[in-house]
């Protein structure tokens, strides 16, 4: 496996590999590597012949108070991570390597980053884009995945890539969870031991919509106020958003429809947390694929 941080450097490895005629699949990640990521490794392993592995904490995407500089960095255990996964090479960059002096152009995707966490998280998109949008351009893959963990994130990426024709081919791969229902994030490790059990919260909340669209309740509104009680009840936790949309555009449903899926983020103490499923899980399909035209 090799490790390189300089986009010359890795743009010239990409080359090499396309000269010999190499499929190259991309995982972005901010590192501090758990089960999740492994899973998207996983799957873009099985579509292309080398797999690439981005760590970069993108100052970009944080809030001014928000967690950049927090943000958990273990670069050395993640190296060794990426390589047992089969990682065949890692793209590190430094912060001044990606927004050098006189950086200024930005990518935004407007109507889909309105809601959920771009209302919340103003300007997050337009880091996460812009930054995808530079990976591409630099490591040139056939295709990326990225995990349906960050739902809105994917939606974005794949109007980014729609938009701008970007030749590439983007994986949605499913959310990894530990053995208790919590998906797995870097920021977990940020809960007490309290706070960790508040955290089921989320998944018993996905739980409990599941039970409900599987009895035959079709009113969203109902399900919502539901389970903004029942969660604003748990000592320590606040409900940022809930809400029930529509899997392909995000759009608030009122009435629960095959493509229906709960979307919420809360804060449990310091720490924020988001997660998401399908209301119709077998009715949902697990990896969706989009083909960027060229
Ligand atoms: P991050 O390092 O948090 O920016 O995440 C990098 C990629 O891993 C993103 O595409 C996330 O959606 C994905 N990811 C994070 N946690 C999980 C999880 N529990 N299951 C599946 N994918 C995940």
């Amino acid at each position: 496996m090799e490790i390189v941080h300089t986009p010359a450097a890795m743009s010239a490895w990409s080359r090499a590999a396309r000269d010999e005629g190499r499929s190259l699949a991309l995982v972005p990640t901010m590192g501090c590597l758990h089960a999740g990521h492994l899973s998207l490794m996983a799957a873009a392993r099985q579509r292309a012949d080398l797999l690439a592995v981005s760590i970069f904490v993108n100052p970009a995407q944080f809030g001014p108070d928000e967690d950049f500089a927090a943000y958990p960095r273990i670069f050395e255990a993640d190296c060794q991570a990426a390589e047992e996964a089969g990682v065949d090479v890692i793209f590190a960059p430094d912060v001044s390597a990606v927004y050098p002096p006189g950086f200024q152009t930005m990518v935004r995707v407007k109507e889909l980053t309105k809601g959920l966490c771009g209302a919340s998280r103003p300007g997050h998109f337009d880091g996460v884009v812009t930054v995808v949008a530079k990976l591409f351009n630099i490591i040139q893959p056939q295709l990326a995945v990225f995990g349906e963990k960050d739902f809105q994130q994917l939606a974005v990426v794949r109007a980014m890539v729609r938009d701008l024709n970007f030749a590439v081919e983007i994986i949605g791969s499913p959310i990894v969870r530990e053995k208790d229902g919590l998906a797995m994030s870097s920021r977990n490790r940020y809960l007490s031991p309290a706070e960790r059990q508040a955290a089921l919260c989320l998944y018993q909340a996905l739980q409990w919509a599941r039970r409900q669209a599987a009895e035959g309740e079709q009113d969203c509104g109902r399900i919502i106020a539901h389970l903004t009680t029942a969660i604003a009840d748990k000592p320590g936790v606040r409900v940022e958003y809930l809400e029930i949309v529509d899997n392909s555009d995000l759009r608030e449903l009122e009435i629960l429809t095959d493509s229906a899926r709960l979307i919420m983020a809360v804060r449990i103490g310091r720490t924020r947390l988001i997660d998401n499923g399908a209301l119709f899980p077998a009715r949902d399909s697990k990896i969706i694929t989009t083909q960027g035209a060229t």
